[in-house]
């Protein structure tokens, strides 16, 4: 199936939602593209259906009055060439062109390898928030969480209303962070407001700076972890450890693009645009810097590729403090030293081709790594591993091949563009 439009939008979280609307709203025809089922992204994941955030409500009601269309269950695998798209449906392949093109793509989350982190019941906060929020029972359930970031405190109180018992919350970077960061945060009230909010709803629970896991032990499932403080170690028994190391940009997309990066984030000027001509970039592959920084970058993106740059020049000091907020956030939350050596020769880096660290160490780089022992080669392409070794191996990523996601051959083949043959 064919579509075209004059501007296509990849990703229907805040970013996108927000640029759909910037752009749609000026009679041009847009369209927002999704892998998932639902408007909202990451953040607004079941706001659809189940409306309470009122700031989503808002975003997803003006999305559907602004004439937008969206291609939901789409996701884009490959762009063959300028102004092309190839993504896969579940009822057939699909051939989008735009003139214009917004790159929305969001986040993921940072794992890191420790022993004990592919036993089943170790998750990441945001994965184990999604599961919950789509039934996975978690009622009695001993939930440890660790890691790094504002999910380790945004999640749990979700947790803890759906019956799980919150033991801990390990945050590895030290409290003086911590605390500076929480300073900051007066030039932001909405956020101070919310992050005191959210402390109130987990009263009894401890959350720890300058903490980290170094263990995680059980059987068919986690039974227990091990912390350190970096001068003692203590274990806390759990069914459930969720811990993510703060987020990685889903950079993929831009990258099958040509698009440049800068310090592993999408390069962007001051309307959004990316170093490829009309392609424009917003939301958490430019910087992780939460929902409202998301918003403003997508607003101004919409604009921007719609040829309104009055209207986006008078966004440009909103999204200046939101820039600041974002970086105080990688600062607070930068990773500590110690979590490069969590890793034994024996634990899986790469848990789809069961590659060890041991057996990733020697090699120079991701493409040596990738060649000789099949590391980045699984399911998940890298996405996990791949960020992994950037922190542990100091390996930058390479260039991407299609299909960016797995894709069934029917799809490849049916489009008849030769990237099955790649
Ligand atoms: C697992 C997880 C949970 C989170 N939970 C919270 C939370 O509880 N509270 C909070 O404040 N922040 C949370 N965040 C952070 C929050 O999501 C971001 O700050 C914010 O939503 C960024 O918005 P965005 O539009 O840039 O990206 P996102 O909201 O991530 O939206 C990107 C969208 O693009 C889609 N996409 C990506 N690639 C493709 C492709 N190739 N084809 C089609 N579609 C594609 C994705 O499915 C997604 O829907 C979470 C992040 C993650 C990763």
């Amino acid at each position: 199936m064919n579509h075209s439009f004059d501007i296509v939008i990849v990703g229907a979280g805040p970013a996108g939602l927000a640029a759909a609307c910037a752009a749609a709203e000026s009679g041009r025809r847009v369209a927002v593209v999704d892998d998932t089922p639902w408007l909202g992204g990451q953040i607004w994941r079941g706001q659809q259906a189940r409306p309470s955030i009122p700031q989503a409500q808002k975003w997803i009601e003006r999305f559907r009055r602004s004439g937008a269309t969206l291609l939901d269950r789409t996701s884009v695998i490959a762009s063959p060439k300028k102004g092309l798209l190839l993504a896969e449906h579940p009822d057939g392949p699909r051939e989008i062109h735009w003139q214009h093109l917004i790159l929305a793509t969001g986040a993921r989350e940072l794992f890191l390898p420790f022993p004990g982190w592919t036993l089943p019941g170790v998750t990441g906060p945001g994965g184990l928030q999604a599961l919950v929020k789509n039934g996975w029972p978690v009622s009695g359930q001993r939930v440890v969480v660790a890691g790094s970031g504002p999910l380790l405190l945004a999640v749990p109180g979700g947790l803890k209303k759906h019956g799980a018992k919150i033991i801990s919350i390990a945050e590895q970077a030290p409290w003086s962070r911590v605390a500076n960061f929480g300073l900051g945060l007066l030039a932001h009230p909405g956020k101070l407001l919310q992050g005191a909010g959210i402390k109130l709803r987990l009263p009894g629970v401890p959350y720890r700076c300058g903490v980290w896991p170094v263990k995680a032990e059980g059987d068919s499932q986690v039974r227990s972890v091990t912390l350190t403080d970096g001068r003692r170690t203590w274990t806390n028994d759990c069914d459930v450890l969720a811990c993510g190391f703060g987020l990685v940009p889903n950079v993929e997309l831009p990258l099958a693009l040509g698009c440049e990066l800068l310090d592993g984030f999408v390069w962007v000027d001051t309307w959004q645009a990316t170093s490829e001509q009309h392609v424009y970039c917003a939301g958490e592959p430019t910087g992780i810097g939460g929902a409202d920084c998301a918003l403003v970058e997508g607003r101004i993106a919409g604009y921007a590729a719609s040829g309104q740059l009055d209207r986006a020049q008078g966004l440009l000091g909103q999204r200046a403090s939101w820039h600041r907020f974002r970086a105080s956030l990688a600062k607070a939350f930068a990773l500590r030293e110690e979590l490069k050596s969590l890793a034994a020769d024996d634990t899986l880096v790469c848990r789809c081709e069961d590659v060890t660290f041991e057996r990733m160490k020697p090699f120079n780089g991701w493409r040596d790594a990738k060649l000789q022992s099949r590391c980045g080669m699984g399911p998940c392409q890298g996405r996990v591993c791949g960020a992994a070794a950037r922190v542990l191996l100091g390996w930058q990523p390479e260039s991407v091949r299609p299909p960016i996601f797995p894709a069934s051959v029917g799809t490849l083949v049916g489009m008849g563009t030769g990237t099955a043959s790649k």
